[in-house]
């Protein structure tokens, strides 16, 4: 298992364009890579980034826009977007007390070491999960309990 060391808080971090900027003033929940479709055609990317956090550890400038869409499951998650650049800044769902901030984003990146894969049945065949990390098909069932759990061990 690997390990890493999250920086003193807060972590910061913005857009491309500098017009919204943002600090985390909460230790992240967990980090994870997230291979569904829907995060390969929104980052134009292979996979998103998630940095877990509870919502009112977010700092962030005003003037962000929101893109909303009905999940598979009914919910609606949305996200929050700068309206100058494009560059997503944070995704949630309706109801939820926890959100994902883009992970690209901060200003530090270093340090970023996933505790695991969801959504690895649609994974680009390029991107290799090897057999000691936490991987799951879809959606974790658990409310990403296994993965909080192996992130504490790995930052603890
Ligand atoms: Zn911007
Ligand atoms: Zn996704």
């Amino acid at each position: 298992m690997h390990h890493t060391i999250v920086p003193p808080l807060p972590l910061s971090g913005g857009c491309q364009c500098g017009r919204i900027r943002y600090r985390l003033r909460a230790r992240p929940l967990v980090f994870y890579l997230c291979h569904c479709s829907e995060c390969q055609r929104q980052t134009s990317s292979a996979f998103g980034e998630s940095l877990r956090i509870r919502s009112e550890g977010l700092d962030i400038d005003p003037g962000l826009r929101c893109m909303s869409r009905e999940s598979e499951s009914g919910k609606q998650r949305q996200g929050w977007f700068c309206p100058d650049c494009g560059v997503r800044i944070w995704h949630g769902t309706s109801g939820s007390e926890e959100i994902n901030i883009k992970a690209g984003t901060l200003d530090d990146t270093s340090w970023l070491m996933p505790a695991g894969h969801i959504w690895a049945s649609s994974k680009q065949k390029f991107m290799a999960i090897s057999a000691d990390e936490i991987s799951y098909e879809r959606q974790p069932e658990d409310n990403y309990a296994a993965l909080k759990q192996r992130w504490q061990h790995m930052t603890g």
